[in-house]
């Protein structure tokens, strides 16, 4: 596939170069030449001087199928939220639902430009099964629990096995993590266990340091603050990928910097559950490397990565009093290139040659971009303004949305169905 005269290429490489009239050659499902006057003797040519291209997003926080659950709660915090809404409708699932729950979440993350995301569930044989339909591609765990009950935690380790036997023998994009759900469901067996079975050194995804009442907790059940004890039992390390980490001590932040252990900030759902806010300018400084997540449409309630971007952008300049902080091109970061290192994927994040070709084309004339004043001007517009409907979207070479129009997936029919099955 040649893509001919790009309006304008954001880069994200190292000098987060943004190219402007540029053709992109793709072979098969990577990036092999950026440049002018490019050739190919096939009809495979897209014209895209109208498009503004920036690589795939990849949302590093979500649970697919609550998507289900979008709307049901309001108005409560997280321990409520959980215990008297979501717990209660999650009984109510059934691997039908859950599979078109998981489809519809791949059509929002696909038209607003996701193309990776870092997922985390049960129900994991139809979700491999949703996912490779819409062509996505994903990182997988199935956030095991076992309420310090040590019948549970043999069960979930031969759950993990499972699981990771599914994932490899799946012929789509999906690659395995080992999820734990959360610090207060997980116990110190468990997380030991864990890191034992951890030979391929997967990514270990996990809900840390949420809310105050989580810390509170973490101190009378193990005498530790959360991060402290993750530290303690030896599971803190390059795999390792925290979501939310809102209440850390400095002394946390320096242990997550020093285990060189990944955040992932999910602005949108702890505001929306009054968890508090991440000291993201903080555990920058300190060289964490953070990404952004939409965590589930249950708790947020969209998964647009443009709006999760300007959200995160806009939470730290209240937080901190100062507007300097998260400015578009960190923000930016956050949803791409930082990701791609959280997940373990250096082949995504960035459009350049060698690199895997997951893009997102925007229409140059899109009302809520526009006006484009500068190459920075576009960049703040697209952090800002932009509503976060793009026009295509290439995972792997492959287009999954063409012109607004899904290819893989039928739109109608995965909203109706879901319909009646609620
Ligand atoms: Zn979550």
């Amino acid at each position: 596939m040649l893509i001919k005269n790009a309006r304008f290429v954001l880069t994200q490489n190292r000098k987060r170069e943004i190219l402007e009239n540029v053709d992109i050659l793709i072979s098969n499902n990577k990036i092999t030449k950026i440049g002018r006057k490019l050739q190919k003797n096939d009809d495979c040519i897209i014209n895209a001087d109208k498009k503004i291209i920036i690589p795939g997003l990849i949302n590093s926080h979500t649970h697919s199928p609550m998507i289900l659950f979008r709307g049901i709660s309001n108005g409560r915090n997280l321990h409520e939220w959980l215990n008297k809404d979501i717990i209660p409708a999650e009984k109510k699932l059934n691997k039908e639902k859950v599979y078109y729950g998981a489809l519809l979440s791949t059509l929002e993350k696909i038209s607003t430009g996701t193309t990776t995301f870092n997922d985390m569930y049960s129900y994991n044989k139809v979700i491999i099964k949703a996912i490779n339909k819409s062509g996505m591609r994903a990182v997988l765990g199935c956030g095991l629990k076992d309420e310090n009950n040590p019948e549970k935690t043999v069960k979930e380790l031969k759950k993990t096995k499972r699981l990771l036997k599914n994932i490899k023998t799946n012929k789509g994009l999906i690659t395995p993590a080992l999820s734990l759900h959360w610090t207060l469901t997980c116990s110190d067996k468990l997380i030991s266990c864990l890191i034992e079975i951890n030979e391929d050194k997967l990514p270990v995804h996990m809900h840390v340091a949420e809310t105050v009442l989580e810390v509170k907790k973490n101190i009378k059940m193990y005498g530790k603050r959360p991060i402290e004890r993750l530290n303690q039992l030896g599971i803190l390390n390059e795999n390792f990928i925290g979501a939310h980490c809102v209440h850390l001590s400095d002394k946390e932040i320096k242990i997550l910097a020093k285990t060189k252990s990944k955040v992932v900030h999910v602005p949108t759902a702890n505001m929306k559950l009054a968890d508090g806010v991440c000291p993201v300018t903080k555990l920058l400084k300190e060289g964490v490397c953070l990404a952004l997540g939409s965590d589930s449409a249950a708790a947020n309630d969209n998964l647009n990565m443009f709006e999760e971007m300007k959200i995160a952008s806009l939470l730290q300049k209240i937080s901190t009093g100062k507007a300097s902080v998260m400015d578009p091109q960190t923000t930016f970061d956050l949803a791409t290139i930082n990701a791609s290192k959280t997940l373990k994927m250096n082949k995504l994040g960035s459009l350049e040659e060698g690199k895997i070709a997951d893009l997102v084309f925007i229409d140059k004339n899109d009302i809520t971009i526009n006006p484009i004043l500068s190459k920075s001007g576009l960049l703040s517009n697209l952090i800002y303004s932009f509503d976060g409907r793009v026009s295509d979207v290439i995972v792997n070479g492959k287009f999954l949305l063409k012109d607004y129009k899904f290819t893989t997936l039928n739109k109608e029919k995965i909203i109706e169905k879901i319909g009646d099955l609620l």
